[in-house]
């Protein structure tokens, strides 16, 4: 018992490791990747799913319907509501957490339980 809980807080702290060293976003294949120990894609969506759900993970969901994840740092407005923009390029697929923001709306008689904000398109480094 004692030892699986030790192996799954390793595997989570490997996963915020591998994500704080990321200048992107990264889709669980990528996480998986790049993961020192093999760990299942399932175990990874499992991981990122209890990050998301303490706030210390946000995701954008890309073009291609993968969900994108980056590390919170201060960066929601509340644990599921971000204002800040992502940028995906079409060129290296590359999704980018940018810092400019957006207002929410005030959205009369709606509750906003979840934000995702994504422009896409080509980035600095691919137009260079
Ligand atoms: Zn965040
Ligand atoms: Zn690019
Ligand atoms: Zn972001």
């Amino acid at each position: 018992m004692e030892v699986k809980k030790t192996r799954n807080t390793e595997k989570q702290n490997l996963v915020k490791d591998i994500l704080s060293k990321t200048e992107h976003t990264m889709s669980a294949e990528d996480i998986m990747a790049a993961m020192p120990i093999k760990v299942n894609k399932t175990t990874i969506y499992r991981i990122l799913d209890r990050f998301a759900a303490k706030g210390e993970v946000h995701f954008v969901t890309g073009k291609n319907g993968k969900a994108y994840y980056a590390l919170c740092n201060g960066c929601g407005v509340s644990h599921d509501i971000h204002n800040h923009i992502h940028f995906e390029c079409q060129e290296c697929q590359e999704v980018t957490c940018l810092p400019n923001k957006l207002s929410i709306p005030n959205l009369e008689g709606f509750t906003i339980n979840e934000t995702q904000f994504l422009i896409i398109g080509v980035c600095n480094k691919c137009k260079a």
